[in-house]
């Protein structure tokens, strides 16, 4: 069973952390740019088996966790594997930035941990093609989350929130699902996780999300009732979360 500890950064609330203004009116928040390709990691990672997921921050958002009972939960969990999803900062309102993935300073020449995070980059850069400008995108430093992790540990940071280049790129649901399908793609390999192909009858090795077979169900795929229910299930969805967000969309919230 391989163990992930999954993370993304920060509350919605936490201060600074969000889009320049001047070019995302909308100020999006940074831990709903996390939250939302870690949401995505885990519902492609449910087409597969062998592994087992705890996510480290609030999943509401309401309350930004401190970094130390972060990794206190990532090191009691036994983590194979942690994996952090951030957005950057520092480019004040120019164009240029990109992907950068980050690991502990200290570790040492040969750790499987260098493995990880050139994978990750070369995944993530394979996928969205946002490489970017950045001098050194494989970073090391001195931060609390790759330092206090017993387990190989990346931070992504996946494009610049206040960036004339990536910010557009980062508000946009494709790039999300793009990085959440390259960090599943790691996962699986270096993970031996196993495709459920017994019980998912495409061929496609990633999951439809829940958004998209919820719209599935709304236009009738799927049939209504026990049909509809036991159609899902044996097609690896989980009926609970796919039927609430059927509701959603039937009540008119918006997507
Ligand atoms: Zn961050």
């Amino acid at each position: 069973m391989f163990k992930i500890a999954l993370n993304a950064g920060h509350g919605i609330n936490t201060s600074g952390k969000r889009c320049l203004k001047s070019i995302d009116a909308n100020e999006t928040r940074e831990w709903v740019l996390n939250s939302r390709i870690c949401r995505k990691i885990e519902e492609k990672l449910s087409g597969y088996s062998g592994y087992s997921l705890i996510r480290l921050d609030d999943t509401s958002g309401n309350r930004d966790i401190p970094l130390k009972q972060r990794t206190d939960k990532a090191n009691k969990f036994g983590a194979d594997f942690y994996l952090s999803i951030h957005h950057n900062a520092g480019i004040n309102g120019r164009s240029g930035g990109g992907v950068i993935a980050i690991v502990y300073k200290s570790i040492k020449d040969g750790s499987p941990t260098y493995e990880w995070q050139k994978a990750l980059y070369n995944s993530v850069i394979d996928k969205t093609g946002l490489k970017g400008n950045r001098a050194v995108p494989l970073q090391k430093q001195n931060l609390h989350e790759v330092r206090e992790s017993n387990m190989p540990a990346v931070i992504l940071e996946c494009g610049f929130m206040d960036s004339t280049t990536d910010t557009p790129i980062i508000l946009s649901e494709d790039f999300a699902d793009k990085v959440a399908t390259a960090c599943v793609e790691v996962l699986v390999k270096k993970g031996g996780l196993t495709y459920k192909s017994q019980t998912v009858k495409n061929d496609t090795p990633i999951k439809k999300s829940v958004e998209e077979v919820a719209r599935e169900v709304i236009r009738g795929l799927y049939g209504n009732g026990n049909e509809r229910k036991q159609r899902l299930s044996a097609l690896g969805y989980s009926y609970s979360e796919v039927q609430s967000r059927v509701n959603e969309i039937l009540r008119g919230k918006r997507v």
